[in-house]
Parts: structure tokens; C-alpha cells; sequence
């Protein structure tokens, strides 16, 4: 990969003018503490060079970025049967949205919204012993960083304030997809999004699912390499939600937000790219973390289009 050391220094110049526009997310107390100011940037390529900026080693929490690597292990775990749980098209509604439930019996659209999340929660619960052990080694083994963990302070912080979460659990439960206990589950989902991680650990554990060459297979979990390109299609249509048609439009790369301030996006074959910046859109996403990879994929003039 050519080295974009200067275009990652372009880009941070030019996303200056945004650096007051956004909110933390308030909704969950620990992370409406956390310094808005902050931005880092991290770049593959699949041979393993990083091109980094600004405070690409300060760990983050990852929140809904997690819902990627939790439907990875799911899909390892069940194959295709997964999809008889939880659906695979785009919402085109909030990421907490509880309405669209409700309507469809039950039955969440994807697993990167929070109501397909908690279902994958409780898959993994339901055929993975240990689950919370397995699911944290699964993630370490991605980033090849033996030390990242849940941030049982930032599970609690969200637990004690995680009532629309409370509400789509007992609604799933009322339905029937839900199997096991609605605390339980919601407990391991809260650990889940508590996860704190770097750029570097992000774009590291992201670019074996830009690695469409070799075996996928981490932490006891396998996938073929169509299941990962699968994975990558649901990125592209449900990973911001209600903003995943502008985000397409404007950055071109499969990817996935958190409300923590993070994105991570892959270049199949290419690269993977992590951003964070915690100052979010009216969507939940972060607004200089979209705009850093609008310009990467325009400078660089490569997207998936
Ligand atoms: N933990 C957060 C929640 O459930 C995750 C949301 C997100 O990152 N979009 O609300």
C-alpha cells in the first residue's frame, strides 16, 4: 500500500472546522465524561503497515462496533440457521428504535441494531459455554492484544440508565425469539458494548474482515470466506442505522459505528480503517470519525463503487 502518512495529515486539517459540531452521548453517563475533543485514526493495509494520526492508542469504548464481531461469532457458531433468529435487511430506523419490533411480531431487521444485538446475545448465551470468556478471548484474538476487556464500569454506567435496552429484551421475550432470561442477556449485551479498544486494536481486528484470501478463523471461531463477505453486505446496509444510505453515499467502505465515537470500515483485499472522535450526529454517529473516512476514500480514490 502506497503510504497516505501525508493524506491522514490533509485530513485531519480539513475535518478542523467540525471539531465543535456533535454531542457525546449523553443518554449513557460515562461516556458523556469523556473528552469530545479527542480524535484518532488508523489505517491497514492487509500486509500489516499501519498509517496512524492523532490519538490512535488511547483505548475507547467501542459500544454497537462490538455487534460486529458478536454476529461474526454467532454466525460461526450457528451458520445460516442464525437468520430464522434475526433478519438481514436495513431498518431504516434508530439504532434503539423499539417501534418497528413491535410491528414485525418480534423479529429484529439485522444484528446491528440494538434489538438484532440482543438476540445475538442471547444465541451465544444459549450455544457457547463460558460465553463471556470465549467471546472476550475471540476479540483479544482479532487484535492480537491479549490485554483489551470489558469496562464493567461503563456496563454498569449503561445498565443503570438501560431502559429502552430493558424494553426491547422484555419485548423480544414477549415474543418468543428471546429464549433465556432478559437480565442475563441484557448483562452480557451491556459487557458487550463496554469493551474498550485503540484505533490500532480496531483496524487490526477489522482487517481480517478485509482479508478475503485467508481461513477466518479466531478464538475457536471459523468462518468461510463467503461468510465473512456476507458479514461485510450486512456492514454495508445496516451499519448506521438510519444513516447507512448517506454514509454509503458519502464513504463507499463497509463499516460500523459506535456511540462511543468509533468507526471501523474495511477495503476488501485493500485495508481497514478505524476512527474515533466521540462527538456524535443526531444518528449516533460520529461526525469528524464520518467525515475523515469521506475524505480517505475520496483522496485515495478508493471505495468499493
Ligand atoms: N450500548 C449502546 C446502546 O445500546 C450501543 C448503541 C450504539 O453504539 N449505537 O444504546
Amino acid at each position: 500500500m502506497t503510504d497516505i502518512t501525508a493524506i491522514l495529515q490533509e485530513i485531519v486539517t480539513e475535518i478542523e472546522p467540525l471539531r465543535s459540531v456533535g454531542a457525546t452521548a449523553s443518554y449513557i453517563p460515562f461516556l458523556q465524561r469523556v473528552d469530545p475533543n479527542k480524535f484518532g485514526m488508523c489505517v491497514r493495509s492487509l500486509e500489516g503497515e499501519e498509517f496512524t494520526v492523532g490519538d490512535c492508542d488511547e483505548p475507547f469504548s467501542i459500544q454497537s462496533i462490538v455487534k460486529v464481531l458478536s454476529v461474526a461469532m454467532a454466525r460461526g457458531v450457528m451458520g445460516e440457521e442464525l437468520w430464522q433468529r434475526v433478519g438481514i435487511e436495513p431498518s431504516g430506523n434508530a439504532f434503539n428504535s423499539i417501534i418497528q419490533l413491535e410491528i414485525e411480531k418480534g423479529v429484529p431487521r439485522n444484528p446491528l441494531i440494538n434489538a438484532g444485538a440482543i438476540v445475538v446475545c442471547d444465541v451465544l448465551l444459549e450455544k457457547v459455554s463460558d460465553v463471556e470468556k470465549r467471546f472476550i478471548e475471540f476479540v483479544r484474538a482479532l487484535a492480537g492484544n491479549p490485554n483489551i476487556d470489558y469496562n464493567l464500569e461503563i456496563a454498569e454506567s449503561e445498565a443503570s440508565v438501560g431502559y429502552l435496552n430493558k424494553a426491547i429484551g422484555n419485548m423480544l421475550k414477549y415474543y418468543g425469539t428471546l429464549k433465556g432470561d432478559v437480565d442475563r442477556v441484557l448483562d452480557f449485551y451491556f459487557k458487550q458494548c463496554s469493551i474498550c479498544m485503540n484505533c490500532r486494536d480496531l483496524a487490526q481486528a477489522f482487517s481480517h474482515f478485509a482479508n478475503h484470501n485467508e481461513a477466518f478463523s479466531f478464538g475457536g471461531v471459523e468462518l468461510t470466506r463467503s461468510g465473512v463477505k456476507r458479514l461485510n453486505a450486512i456492514m454495508q446496509t445496516c451499519g448506521f442505522y438510519n444513516g447507512a444510505g448517506e454514509y454509503s453515499y458519502r464513504v463507499g467502505l463497509p463499516g460500523k459505528s459506535g456511540v462511543g465515537g468509533g468507526i471501523a470500515a474495511i477495503c476488501p483485499n485493500r485495508y481497514s480503517v478505524a476512527v474515533w472522535s466521540p462527538r456524535l450526529d443526531s444518528k449516533g454517529n460520529s461526525v469528524m470519525g464520518l467525515k475523515a473516512l469521506e475524505l480517505l476514500t475520496t483522496k485515495t480514490s478508493v471505495s468499493i463503487f
